[in-house]
């Protein structure tokens, strides 16, 4: 049998996913060239607001490629058995000065008994930080975030609820294309790689949001072992 392999579809997203990605890269190294010119002819005390600047625009580059590593091929992704409880307790704990910055309440509504996925540790970790990120984000006031779990047959369900800015419906159809932000620094990364790495988890998201009232993102992820339910003692870790 013979399939055809270049589907005009595959390319034609992979011309624009590059067009985007040179289009975010080139912005940034405008900015650092036009800068490094000025500061070969400038006074010293915008020395140093000019490199502040040239610096927070490289890691803006550094930051947008390697997101997209993730959407590479994962060459050398090893994926073991993971605590979810562990995951979400770091997330939260790496989160916690920045949520009590904005007056952010991050409650976590999971209890102690583990859940154990099969994954790659800070892919799993990262998806969680972005969706937090964004949470905090949606509450420019402050607010509270939810972080709840569930077991759902033989999955393991993750809610992360905030009751921030909210989004439309032609927001929510959006979200997860590449690049696509509302923020004034954002990337419009987050969203796509998370759903890329949830997709190489075998799992699943999706989102129910109103404007003005708040957003729940539902992760789930298939259990170790099927209809298996791991708990682990806490005096075992
Ligand atoms: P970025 O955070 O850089 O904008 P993301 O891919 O993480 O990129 O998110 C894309 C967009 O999705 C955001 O700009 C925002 O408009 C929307 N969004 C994501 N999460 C939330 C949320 N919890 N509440 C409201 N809007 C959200
Ligand atoms: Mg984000």
């Amino acid at each position: 049998t013979e399939e055809m392999l270049l589907k005009s579809e595959k390319l034609s997203l992979v011309g624009e996913l590059a067009a985007g990605l040179a289009h975010e890269i080139r912005n940034p190294l405008t900015t650092i060239k036009g800068l490094v010119q000025v500061l070969q002819e400038t006074t010293e005390d915008k020395k140093v607001v000019y490199s502040d600047i040239i610096l927070t625009e490289i890691d803006r580059i550094n930051y947008i490629v390697s997101e997209f590593m993730v959407l590479a091929k994962p060459h050398a992704i090893y994926f073991t058995e993971c605590s979810l409880t562990d995951i979400l307790k770091k997330v939260i704990y790496l989160l916690e000065a920045e949520a009590n910055l904005k007056n952010v309440v991050i409650i976590n509504d999971f209890n102690d008994e583990d859940v154990i996925l099969y994954g790659e540790k800070n892919q799993l970790t990262q998806v969680f930080v972005n969706l937090l990120k964004n949470a905090m984000e949606a509450l420019p006031n402050g607010g509270i975030i939810r972080v709840s779990t569930s077991l759902v047959k033989d999955k393991v369900r993750i809610s992360i609820e905030d009751n921030g800015v909210g989004m439309t419906e032609e927001q929510v159809k959006k979200i997860g294309e590449p690049f696509y932000t509302t923020k004034a620094t954002g990337t419009g990364l987050g969203l796509m790689v998370s759903y890329k790495i949830i997709q190489n988890h075998k799992g699943s998201i999706s989102v129910k949001s109103e404007l003005n009232k708040g957003t729940t993102f539902d992760i789930t992820f298939p259990l170790i072992e099927n209809n298996a339910m791991n708990t682990y003692s806490t005096t075992n870790k």
